[in-house]
C-alpha cells in the first residue's frame, strides 16, 4: 500500500519529469504547444499532492483559491493580444516573485516566534536562505511591476535617470547586502527584517528604472530567472523538492534566455542593464535624418505584378506584423504566390518582434508550415539569389548599417541581408524608425519599394491585385 509520503514522492518526481519534458519540447514550434500541456498537468500534479498528500491547508481554502486562480489565468491568457504579450509575462512574473518574497517573509514571523516579541534567535541554516529568497523575490516583485507599467504605458517608457544613478543603485544594494547579513548573523528583528524587504522592493524599481521600455523584455527575462531562484530558494526554506526542481528550471532557462537574447542584439546583459538605450538612440534617431534623399513610393499593383511573376519571394516579419495583426493575410498571399508557382520562405530573424519566438507564434497561428520558416543563418546565403525579399513591418533587423556603419548604435547586431535580393518591398507606414530609432538606409536603396499603408491592409490590397493578374506561364 502506498502511503502518503510515498505518493507526495511520485507525484512530485513525475512532475519534475513533465515540467523537464515541457521545456525540451518548448524548444521547436511544431511541439510547443505539448510541452505547454505537459508542463500544464504537471504543475496540477505537484499542486494536487502538495495539497491531498500534505494535508497543507483546509480544502474550503484551496478550492476557491484553485478556481479564482484558474479562472484569471485562463482569462488573461485568451483575452491578452500578442503584442501585449511581454507585458502579461511581467505581471505573473512578479506574482511569481512576491508569492516567493511571501513565502520566506512568513517562514521568518513565524520561526521568530511571536511578532509581538520582536527580537528572536534563529539559525543561519534557515535564516540564510529565507534572507536570500526574500531579497530576490521582492527585486523580481517590484521590478517585474515597474517592467509591466512600462510596457503597459502606465509610465514614461523612456529610460529614468539621474546623476550617480549607478553609485546610488550600488550604495542601496550594498545597504541591504549589510542589513542581511545582520538580520542572519548578529539581530533577527522583525522590524530590521520589514526594513530589509522595503529596501529590498525599491532596489527592484531603482534596478528596472534606467532601462528603455523596448530593451523590457530582456529584462523581463532576466527577472524571470530571479523569481525561479527565488522559487528554488523557497524549496529550501519549505524543504519542498519540487519547488526547488521548477524553481531551478525557470531559473536556468530565463538566464539562458536572457544571454541569447542579448547576443542576438550584440549587446552585453550590462549594455542594457546600464546604457539606458532608448533615450540615446533618440538622439541618434534625431541626427540622422534623412535629408532630400528620395524614396520608391509604389503602388499594390506594382508589387503584385513583381511578387506574381518571380521566381523566390522571401517574407521577413518584423514588429509591425504582429502590430497589424497580419499573420492571417500573409499566409494567404503566401497560399496565392504558390498557386502560381513562385517558392516562397519566411526568414525569422531571433529578435524581430518584441520578444523571444514573437513571428514563430504569430505565423503558426496562421498555419504557415514550420518548413518555410528559415533561421536567420539559413536564409541568408539565400537571399542573393531571391528575385523579392518583402519586408512586413520590420525595420532594425534588416537595417545595413548593423553591418557598415560603426558608429551605429546597432552596429554588430546579425541582420537579415535583404539589401542582397534583387529587389527589396518595404510594408510600413510611414519612414518611422523601428525600436532602435534610427533611419534604415535600406529604404534609399535605389532597388528598394515603399509600399506606405498599414500591412494588413497593404496585404488586402495586394491579394486583391494578384487576383487581376494573368495566370504565369
Ligand atoms: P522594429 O521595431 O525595428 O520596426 C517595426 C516597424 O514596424 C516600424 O518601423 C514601424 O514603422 C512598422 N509598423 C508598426 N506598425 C505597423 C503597421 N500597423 N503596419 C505596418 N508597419 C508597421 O521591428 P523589428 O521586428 O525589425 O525589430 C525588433 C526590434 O526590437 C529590434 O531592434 C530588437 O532588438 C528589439 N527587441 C526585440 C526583442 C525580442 O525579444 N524580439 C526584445 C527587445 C527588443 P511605421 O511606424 O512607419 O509603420
Amino acid at each position: 500500500m502506498i502511503h502518503f509520503p510515498q505518493l507526495v514522492a511520485l507525484g512530485y518526481l513525475a512532475t519534475a519529469i513533465l515540467f523537464i519534458f515541457g521545456i525540451r519540447l518548448l524548444g521547436s514550434p511544431a511541439t510547443a504547444r505539448r510541452g505547454n500541456w505537459l508542463a500544464a498537468v504537471g504543475m496540477l500534479i505537484a499542486l494536487l499532492v502538495t495539497f491531498v498528500g500534505l494535508g497543507a491547508l483546509p480544502w474550503a481554502a484551496v478550492i476557491p483559491a484553485l478556481v479564482v486562480g484558474a479562472v484569471l489565468g485562463t482569462a488573461a491568457a485568451r483575452m491578452v493580444r500578442m503584442t501585449a504579450m511581454p507585458q502579461m509575462v511581467a505581471l505573473f512574473n512578479g506574482m511569481g516573485g512576491g508569492a516567493a518574497a511571501l513565502i520566506g517573509a512568513d517562514e521568518f514571523i513565524h520561526r521568530t516566534g511571536e511578532l509581538a516579541s520582536g527580537v528572536a534567535t534563529l539559525s543561519p541554516g534557515s535564516s540564510v536562505p529565507i534572507v536570500i529568497g526574500c531579497l530576490i523575490g521582492s527585486v523580481s516583485f517590484s521590478g517585474s511591476l515597474i517592467a509591466f507599467s512600462k510596457l503597459q504605458g502606465l509610465m514614461r517608457g523612456t529610460p529614468v535617470t539621474f546623476p550617480y544613478q549607478r553609485a546610488a543603485n550600488g550604495a542601496l544594494l550594498a545597504v541591504i547586502v549589510a542589513l542581511g547579513v545582520v538580520i542572519v548573523a548578529v539581530h533577527a528583528s522583525i522590524w530590521l527584517f520589514l526594513a530589509y524587504e522595503l529596501l529590498a522592493l525599491g532596489f527592484g524599481v531603482a534596478f528596472v528604472l534606467p532601462v528603455g521600455g523596448a530593451d523590457m523584455p530582456v529584462i523581463i527575462s532576466l527577472l524571470n530567472s530571479f523569481t525561479g531562484l527565488a522559487a528554488a530558494v523557497s524549496g529550501f526554506v519549505l524543504d519542498n523538492e519540487v519547488l526547488i526542481v521548477a524553481g531551478a528550471l525557470v531559473g536556468a532557462s530565463g538566464t539562458i534566455l536572457t544571454q541569447l537574447m542579448s547576443r542576438a542584439m550584440n549587446r552585453s546583459l550590462a549594455n542594457v542593464l546600464f546604457s539606458a538605450f532608448g533615450s540615446q538612440v533618440e538622439a541618434a534617431g534625431e541626427a540622422g535624418e534623412a535629408g532630400d534623399r528620395s524614396v520608391h513610393s509604389v503602388t499594390p499593383e506594382d508589387v503584385a505584378i513583381l511578387l506574381g511573376y518571380a521566381r523566390q519571394v522571401v517574407f521577413v516579419p518584423g514588429y509591425g506584423m504582429a502590430v497589424a495583426k497580419a499573420q492571417h493575410e500573409v499566409k494567404e498571399l503566401a497560399t496565392q504566390l504558390e498557386r502560381r508557382g513562385v517558392e516562397v520562405k519566411y526568414a525569422i530573424h531571433p529578435v524581430a518582434g518584441r520578444m523571444p519566438g514573437h513571428m514563430n507564434v504569430l505565423l503558426a497561428e496562421a498555419d504557415v508550415p514550420y518548413t518555410q520558416l528559415r533561421e536567420m543563418a539559413d536564409i541568408n546565403p539565400e537571399f542573393p539569389r531571391t528575385d523579392v525579399a518583402v519586408v512586413i513591418g520590420a525595420n532594425d533587423v534588416t537595417n545595413p548599417a548593423a553591418r557598415s556603419n560603426p558608429s551605429s548604435p546597432i552596429y554588430g547586431m546579425p541582420i537579415l541581408n535583404v539589401d542582397q535580393a534583387e529587389h527589396v518591398v518595404v510594408l510600413k507606414r510611414s519612414m518611422n524608425p523601428g525600436f532602435a530609432g534610427i533611419e534604415n538606409q535600406l529604404y534609399y536603396d535605389p532597388r528598394t519599394l515603399m509600399l506606405f499603408g498599414d500591412a494588413r491592409e497593404s496585404v488586402v490590397r495586394l491579394l486583391a491585385a494578384l487576383k487581376e493578374l494573368v495566370p504565369a506561364a
